[in-house]
């Protein structure tokens, strides 16, 4: 009875790369409930604890309403004033008026813009269109970087098109999952329940291994649990497909390999990201951090790491220094000799002795787990999944280790089939969806191109209508440069779009330090008041999930939509508003003409703009988000039209523009058209999406969707309309760029002759690598970062609700009760963790769900108050630019 007035309607939970499906229920403009959707493929009605939270996230008491700009008593714009409300209107004025700054000192590299895999996907198609085709800036980079840019540069290098081959099916088929830095039980549950319910309905066939650098969850469900050394998953890679190419030749499907790959390698990627010694000198860095940034340059290779590295000469004591030219990971084709010669050193013995990870493990007793691994690989007729996530992406070497999963899984014939294949799971929800499908990576443009290739900017000049040669090929800046820029005062303006990188970065002083004290301006737009608002200039109230349209991608390429269902609270307006909106205050003029960028000139598109009908006097509203594409879609002829429920379509407040002109309807409208747009770029290439309307009547659909049908495993032929037209048999890995390839062994390329491959993916040897970093006599422990079931990310909604915050108040300290003892610790006290970089404070933890080797303590991060990313370090994959929050050196004392 009490539901009776409740409205119900089919919608998305916001909280992770699972993607579940629920049902919201509204009533009198409020959301009322929210369950699992039962008709939801993903979770088949279930949620996690944080999933039936969504309603609650939206109404804590300090949501922000309106528009707060840092002012002086006089009601001017004061770095140092205290934030006091003002109308959008203003905030658009100030806003403009920095990035109109912003652009004359230093042209387009000199804003940025902090993305996010939380962006819906229109809102991300919305920030990259007007950053890339409007400002002409590649400064706009998704907080994903820090997320899931390893699996992207392995999926690229690997098989020259991103995302996944499986599926979640697969868990339902398979007989072995295999988890690798990946703690499904917390961060993926409701995966998880798949998992437990596959288990424990087939325990016998059934296994379940967990790889991982300390005991969570996961090993409650795990026959076999790994505890190994951080970073030597390496060296672990490395050992399996060596006892597949020595000790069981019999175990390689050859007809597999030779059908569908190619062997390569490449290792001349040795730094690590950070910011150059000199620079970080001339910036002020104290000589502690210098000692870990000096290694960027050059790297003394260590005892553990040179059998490894014996096929290239190296021995332990030699210098390798990083060629620049082939940081962006070059590679080349080499014999089955050269893969089998390279394997040679990673011994059971050898890998055992550098990658057991819990002192008080026997070494005889972590072979034998070793070997047990390998084993479930290799074994005839076993189905295997891998399945990873931080633990492999936030990873020095996180390319590599990527692409190592995908060596043994091709080896054996397991990839791309129901039930067998290496799986990269992500974290945010619309990672997939936003963040890689749509281009808002700096180098990328909607479906996997790449704003460097001429090609790919000429299609997406097409579509968007634009003068040739509009879209800029340089400028880079993935997120820890858009930090290091505003830190080196390059960049003047960045905003702040769904993420929160002032508590999320690793290093965060020195940008908090950067945002505060230099001559810029930053703007964040969010629903709460979480650190990167408290440390920007202009903070903008965005809508949430259920007060605007939107869609999401998940980890197994499913694409899903949801309706408006209520009316922002106060001023707040969805993310896509504010980027139209701010589109409106840019003429052709102010940003087509010439612009200084490093290494040249954008050259001045205006009167090619004229010559295609636009006027100077145009604005990039006008240009980009009023096309006569978009115009098709008039918000009065489709509302009432093929949906259940027509009385939430649009955005039934009319939206009083800052041009001073009133909108209606305006949420469906630019839904629809961009997501239209938007999925031009896919049609044909691999990457097709089905229109809107079909999206809103069914749960989601895996891409590509062809003849309306959703693809369940890709480049199989049975399932994937693409590899089936490629005519190459069962497989056709038909990614079809970034593929070319010079011959060589494994020392170097030995032909500057370049081919592409057809149809065919790569088998990567990576060698094993030390990370940068690592426990020393002063530093003696390891710190290990990540997320606890009920909070998401920096915890600033999930915080806020009352029954998440209780059950988790704050971020502890993990750590093994003999380590505690050894320094003199209590469970409970407060303890400082301090790094080369800064300190934070948290409260000993020696029991619970996460238990630690001795030697190494985790650190949640969604607790404003324990701000572990002041200790973590900012190094990153050099490949993918990846930062690893999962190993740094720390000393522990009572606080
Ligand atoms: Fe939401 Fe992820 Fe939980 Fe599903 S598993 S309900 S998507 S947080």
């Amino acid at each position: 009875q009490a539901e009776a007035n409740w409205r119900w309607d089919k919608s998305v939970c916001r909280f992770c790369g699972t993607g579940c499906g629920i049902m919201v229920a509204t009533k009198e403009g409020k959301i009322v409930a929210v369950k699992g959707d039962p008709a939801a493929p993903v979770n088949r009605g279930l949620n996690c604890i944080k999933g039936y939270f969504n309603a609650k996230i939206m109404y804590g008491a300090d949501r922000l309403k309106q528009p707060l700009l840092r002012m002086n008593d006089k009601g001017e714009f004061d770095k140092k004033g205290q934030f006091k409300p003002v109308s959008w209107k203003r905030a658009f004025d100030e806003m403009e008026k920095h990035i109109k700054a912003a652009l004359k000192v230093g042209g387009p590299e000199a804003i940025g813009v902090f993305g996010s895999g939380q962006y819906t996907i229109q809102e991300g198609y919305a920030a990259a269109k007007m950053m890339k085709a409007g400002f002409r800036a590649n400064g706009i980079d998704p907080n994903a970087r820090h997320c899931m840019a390893s699996a992207v540069a392995g999926f690229m290098q690997t098989f020259g098109i991103d995302e996944p081959a499986g599926c979640y099916d697969d868990i339902e088929i398979t007989d072995t999952i295999i988890t690798w830095g990946a703690n499904m039980a917390e961060m993926h549950p409701i995966l998880w329940s798949r998992v437990s319910d596959r288990k424990l309905t087939s325990p016998d066939r059934v296994k379940i291994v967990n790889l991982s650098t300390y005991t969570h969850r996961c090993s409650d469900l795990a026959d076999l649990e790994i505890i190994f050394s951080p970073s030597t998953d390496l060296a672990i890679w490395n050992y399996i497909a060596r006892e597949i190419v020595y000790n069981h030749p019999e175990a390689i499907d050859w007809d597999f390999v030779k059908k569908n790959t190619i062997f390569t390698t490449g290792f001349a990627n040795i730094g690590y990201g950070m910011r150059t010694e000199a620079e970080a000198k001339k910036l002020g860095y104290s000589a502690k951090e210098l000692e870990v940034i000096k290694k960027e340059d050059a790297k003394v290779i260590s005892e553990k790491e040179a059998p490894g590295l014996a096929h290239l000469g190296v021995k332990a004591g030699d210098v390798m220094k990083m060629d620049k030219a082939d940081a962006a990971g070059a590679h080349w084709e080499i014999s089955f000799e050269d893969f089998k010669k390279a394997l040679e050193p990673y011994t059971l013995e050898y890998v055992a002795k550098i990658s057991k990870g819990n002192p008080d493990e026997k070494l005889e007793d972590f072979k034998v787990k070793l070997q047990e691994l390998a084993n479930l690989y290799i074994e005839k007729n076993r189905k295997v999944v891998s399945f990873w996530t931080m633990g492999f992406n936030q990873h020095q070497r996180g390319t590599w280790v990527n692409e190592q999963s995908y060596m043994v899984h091709f080896l054996l014939g397991k990839q791309a089939k129901p039930g067998d294949g290496a799986f990269s799971l992500t974290g945010q929800p619309s990672a997939c969806g936003t963040a890689r499908e749509v281009g808002t990576f700096t180098h990328r443009l909607p479906a996997d191109m790449d704003v460097s290739i001429p090609k790919h900017r000429e299609v997406s000049e097409k579509i968007w209508k634009l003068p040739a040669g509009t879209l800029n090929p340089m400028g880079y800046q993935h997120i820890m440069n858009i930090h290091r820029q505003i830190e080196s005062g390059k960049i003047k303006f960045a905003w702040v779009n769904v993420c929160n990188p002032y508590q999320d970065t690793a290093n965060a002083n020195h940008w908090i330090k950067a945002a505060r004290e230099l001559d810029n301006f930053i703007v964040c737009s969010d629903a709460y008041p979480g650190i990167s608002a408290k440390v920007s200039d202009l903070i903008l109230p965005s809508a949430m999930i259920y007060e605007k349209w939107g869609s999401y991608g998940n980890a197994e390429r499913r694409t899903q939509h949801w309706r408006q269902q209520v009316l922002p609270v106060g001023d707040a307006m969805s993310d896509t508003w504010q980027w139209v909106e701010l589109s409106k205050r840019f003429t052709i003029k102010d940003v087509w003409g010439e612009q200084p960028i490093k290494g040249g000139k954008l050259p001045n598109v205006i009167e090619a703009a004229k010559a295609m009908g636009y006027k100077e006097t145009d604005t990039m509203y006008d240009v980009l988000f009023a096309t006569p594409f978009a115009k098709q879609f008039k918000a009065d002829d489709a509302i009432g039209k093929g949906f259940d429920n027509s009385e939430v379509f649009g955005d039934a407040r009319k939206v009083m523009g800052s041009d001073g002109k009133e909108w209606t309807g305006y949420g469906f409208f630019i839904q629809k058209s961009i997501w239209e747009e938007y999925r031009q770029f896919g049609l044909g290439h691999g990457h097709d999406l089905a229109d809107f309307d079909t999206y809103h009547k069914v749960r989601g659909l895996k891409w590509p969707v062809v003849d309306g049908k959703e693809t369940q495993w890709r480049f199989n032929a049975k399932y994937d309309p693409y590899a089936a037209k490629a005519g190459n048999g069962d497989f056709a890995f038909y990614g079809d760029f970034a593929k070319a390839l010079k011959k060589g062994n494994l020392v170097k390329p030995t032909t500057e002759e370049t081919y592409s491959l057809k149809n065919k993916a790569k088998i990567f040897f990576r060698p094993y690598m030390d990370p940068c970093e690592m426990p020393d006599r002063e530093y003696d422990t390891w710190l290990c970062t990540g997320r606890v079931l009920e909070h998401w990310h920096s915890g600033t909604m999930t915080m806020r609700v009352p029954e998440l915050y209780r059950a988790v108040p704050e971020a502890l300290c993990y750590m093994h009760p003999e380590d505690a003892k050894a320094k003199g610790f209590k469970q409970g006290d407060m303890i400082w963790l301090e790094s080369r970089r800064g300190s934070c404070k948290a409260r000993v933890e020696t029991r619970g769900r996460n238990r630690t080797p001795r030697g190494l303590v985790f650190v949640p991060w969604f607790d404003e108050k324990v701000m572990i990313n002041k200790v973590c370090l900012d190094a990153t994959c050099p490949i993918s630019k990846q930062t690893d929050y999962k190993k740094c050196a720390v000393k522990l004392y009572k606080a």
